[in-house]
């Protein structure tokens, strides 16, 4: 892989961007919140819904792992699930708002001491994102303890062509330190995912949709690249044809828009989410 990093465009998206617009289903973005009350509960609703699709993939163990995202009406506070609530069966009621000094500034439940030392930092750093993921994924977290970067071997990893990060600060210990999360937040940069050194993932998004659909993404790329290496030496994909699906499916509104079924499955099946 090379340093060269596409720009990022939503080339081949723009008619399903246009369809989507017409249906009123684009994503709202900070700049265009005009009802910090609806916006609000958007965001916890797809908080919520995004939380239960990683328990129905089992992606959670117990009770580590956090999604945030963030206030649209106080920007340096963010909604998380509480800690030691089962994924499956999280609702939007269960969900409390952290302000910037870790305190339950809404809800009654407490916070994971890890979710704020590691979000508080990333929200802060990049003002572009509105939500990041993290839990402790099986393919995730051994992939990260080999401390390198990802291969492209597969379309579906062009995704991620020179998109993660790595960061070995403070990797092993169980992150409760805002300096270490400080440090994750530097090595992530402008990029959308970082695989934390024998730790896991994290990823990040304009909308709380893309963050999640990035994390399951990136766990999928950590097992193809784990089970290829094991049976063999994958073939690894050209930089020039990894940037063409970069720039197919790299793009947030892409991981927004792959979320979309899912949420559409929670509705079918768990309409009690909402409440
Ligand atoms: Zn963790």
């Amino acid at each position: 892989m090379t340093d060269l990093k596409p720009e990022e465009e939503t080339k081949g998206f723009d008619e399903v961007k246009e369809a989507l617009s017409i249906s009123g289903l684009v994503p709202s973005g900070p700049d265009s919140v005009e009802n910090f009350e609806e916006e609000r509960l958007h965001r916890k609703q797809r908080l919520a819904a995004g939380l239960r699709i990683l328990g129905r993939l089992r992606l959670a163990e117990g009770v580590a792992g956090h999604v945030t995202v963030r206030d649209p009406e106080y920007p340096h506070r963010f909604w998380v699930n509480p800690f030691g609530k089962n994924f499956k069966l999280m609702k939007v009621s269960d969900l409390i708002c952290v302000d910037q000094n870790g305190d339950v500034v809404q809800g009654d439940k407490p916070v994971n001491a890890a979710a704020f030392a590691i979000h508080s930092q990333l929200h802060t750093a990049r003002p572009d994102i509105l939500a990041a993921a993290h839990c402790h994924s099986m393919y995730g977290r051994t992939f990260s303890s080999l401390g390198k970067p990802l291969k492209m071997i597969t379309q579906d990893d062009t995704m991620f062509y020179n998109d993660v990060a790595l960061c070995s600060a403070g990797s092993g210990a169980v992150v409760l330190d805002t300096e270490v999360g400080k440090a994750m937040a530097t090595a992530l940069g402008e990029k959308k995912a970082l695989i934390h050194q024998n730790h896991g993932l994290i990823t990040t998004g304009k909308s709380v949709d893309a963050a999640i659909w990035w994390f399951v993404a990136l766990e999928r790329t950590c097992q193809s690249q784990i089970l290829a290496e094991s049976a063999g030496d994958p073939i690894e994909i050209p930089d020039d044809l990894a940037i063409s699906g970069y720039e197919q499916q790299g793009h947030d509104l892409a991981g927004w828009f792959q979320f979309q079924p899912w949420w559409e499955e929670l509705l079918r099946d768990e309409p009690d989410f909402l409440e």
